[in-house]
């Protein structure tokens, strides 16, 4: 795997399986190195109930959007398509949550760990769906993400506190939990 040492764009993706399947980071894991890649293609996972998982680590190009793969941040959400396997918007509230404020976190910190943010980075131009990457024609993730951040910030989800989304650097990389870590 190539090394890279800042993140020009964060693309978040969809992992396009259906709201009943409580796929795991191991699933996609799986599924990626049975297709021949070296892991994971993507850093961070976040599944059916918000729980936030790292794959990849971040110090590697991911394998998940050609052309734009170098100096990239993949994000993927577990949901994205209905029984047809056709492009649903159909993630829960806490997958929105979590996603937010991982966002927030890489954006707050400039970067993650030891790979910072590009002092170019912008939230209007690169701050993107699978779906505009260029050649790509797909719907991933199978919502606007740009709106969806601007509707969170705007109204931020009336999740309980309890409930809500617990940063934890640890292993030098940052961890979100859903409620208490050591519950
Ligand atoms: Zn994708």
């Amino acid at each position: 795997m190539q090394k890279q040492t800042v993140i020009t764009k964060i693309v978040t993706h969809c992992s396009a399986t259906k709201p009943s399947f409580n796929v795991t980071v191991d699933d996609i894991r799986k599924w990626h190195i049975d297709r021949g890649w070296s892991d994971i293609g993507y850093h961070y996972f976040i599944d059916r109930s918000g729980e936030l998982f790292v794959g990849r680590d971040i110090k590697y190009v991911p394998a998940a959007h050609k052309p734009w793969n170098t100096n990239s941040l993949a994000i993927c959400l577990a949901g994205g398509v209905n029984d047809n396997k056709e492009p649903e918007n159909n993630f829960t509230d806490t997958q929105f949550d979590t996603w937010f404020k991982f966002i927030n976190t890489v954006i707050d910190n400039n970067g993650i760990g030891s790979i910072p943010l590009s002092p170019s980075f912008s939230m209007d131009i690169d701050f993107v769906g699978h779906y505009d990457v260029p050649g790509v024609n797909k719907a991933c993730p199978c919502f606007d993400v740009q709106s969806k951040y601007d509707e969170l910030a705007e109204n931020e989800l009336n999740i309980p506190p309890t409930d809500s989304a617990t940063l934890v650097w640890t292993n030098n990389e940052y961890y979100l939990y859903r409620g208490k870590p050591n519950a």
